[in-house]
């Protein structure tokens, strides 16, 4: 390793909700409130810490970043805990630190919203993901619109930076519904949104009433109307489109994101966290934490799953995420972390991809032009 730490973000996953949404196929179990082990659960996070601190020497803590599962359920000393817990175990962090905890507006209030900003929080992520009843109770959500609002009023009063989650394509969503949405949500002062379509995975309660034929999804054209029209919403706010899924408005990018689809480094904690962390140029290991919260937390083995990277899957990820991005990837830094230039072996197809216009060679970056941006994973996947 060099002697410049390594800038390396921990994600700690928080494997619960109040209940499961049918849509989605996330590490999350369904618990009751007062079944949730808050800190027997941040006492587990803190002895894995302790177990992963030799990977750690060497390395500034670049973000951190509370996800789920619904981290607003979980008691907020157990999480300041864990906070305290990763800031002690590396040696430094980067200045102005990105602490973001993603919340559900059914679990958020002002002062929850108060207690985690006391706790070191300075960015929320909220899980609005529409503004429609119909739309919310068809996504089997536990808040409406009014609660969606008063949690976004809560979080923008107290915390510097909020974000909310929006989702697309629901069954006869129109794009006037999905404006409306996004310009109501901006006005609350939210200055970041992360915008999804909905997508039917196999292992849900979707996925089963699809293939029985009982679930009513919106055609794939619709789809892409949808997407073209909240791009179009976002820049007449004058937002940046950073990520195929992320607008932002100046200077509110997701710090921790960016790291992760530029290809750094990543520590993921708790059950079900994957983490990633480089050992040296065309070398890294990535791992998946045991999924059973129950099993993760009497902690007999941390991992199910590691496997080595070398240069071949290095490159591959940082091209898979990179291109997702409005940047790019950066092929210098890419041939630093795999040891080798990306475009080896792949010449022609950049070449083709350039002169069909689906991809830009940008000084140092690679990237897809963001008119291409739906038709993105077959860019991506012609250049294998
Ligand atoms: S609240 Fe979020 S993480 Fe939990 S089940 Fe619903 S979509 Fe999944």
């Amino acid at each position: 390793m060099s002697s410049e730490p390594t800038e390396t973000s921990v994600y700690v996953h928080f494997p619960w909700c109040a209940r499961k949404c049918p849509y989605c196929d996330f590490a999350t179990e369904p618990i009751r409130a007062d079944a949730l082990p808050h800190d027997a659960y941040a006492d587990a996070l803190l002895r894995e810490l302790d177990a992963r601190a030799e990977a750690l020497e060497g390395r500034r803590l670049k973000s951190v970043f509370f996800g789920g599962g619904t981290p607003s359920l979980w008691a907020t000393n157990a999480l300041r805990r864990t906070l305290e817990g990763i800031r002690e175990a590396f040696e430094e962090a980067t200045e102005d630190l990105e602490v973001t905890v993603e919340c559900n507006p059914s679990s958020l209030d002002r002062t929850r919203a108060s207690h985690l900003r006391q706790a070191g929080v300075n960015r929320l992520s909220i899980g609005v993901q529409s503004l429609s009843d119909p739309h919310l109770r068809f996504l089997g959500r536990l808040h409406d619109r009014d609660r969606a609002l008063g949690a976004l009023d809560d979080a923008t009063k107290e915390i510097p930076r909020v974000s909310a989650d929006l989702m697309f394509g629901m069954p006869g969503q129109t794009i006037g519904q999905l404006a409306e949405d996004i310009s109501t949500i901006a006005e609350t002062g939210v200055r970041h949104v992360s915008a999804y379509a909905l997508t039917i995975e196999e292992k849900t309660m979707f996925g089963s009433l699809h293939r029985a034929g009982k679930l009513r999804v919106a055609p794939e054209a619709r789809y892409a109307e949808l997407f073209e029209h909240a791009e179009r919403c976002f820049t007449d706010l004058g937002w940046t489109h950073y990520e195929v899924s992320n607008y932002a408005a100046d200077g509110e990018l997701s710090r921790h994101n960016l790291h992760y689809w530029r290809g750094g480094a990543y520590l993921g904690l708790g059950a079900a966290a994957v983490g990633c962390l480089d050992h040296g140029p065309g070398r890294a290991e990535r791992w998946r934490n045991e999924p059973n919260p129950q099993r993760y937390m009497r902690q007999q083995t941390l991992e199910v799953e590691a496997e080595e990277l070398g240069p071949d899957e290095i490159i591959r990820e940082a091209l898979m995420l990179g291109l997702r991005t409005e940047d790019g990837t950066n092929l210098v830094a890419t041939k630093q972390r795999a040891g080798r230039d990306p475009r080896e072996g792949r010449e022609h197809e950049i070449e083709r991809a350039i002169q069909r216009g689906n991809l830009v060679l940008d000084g140092d970056w690679l990237r897809v032009p963001m008119d291409r941006w739906l038709k993105l994973d077959g860019i991506v996947r012609d250049l294998f």
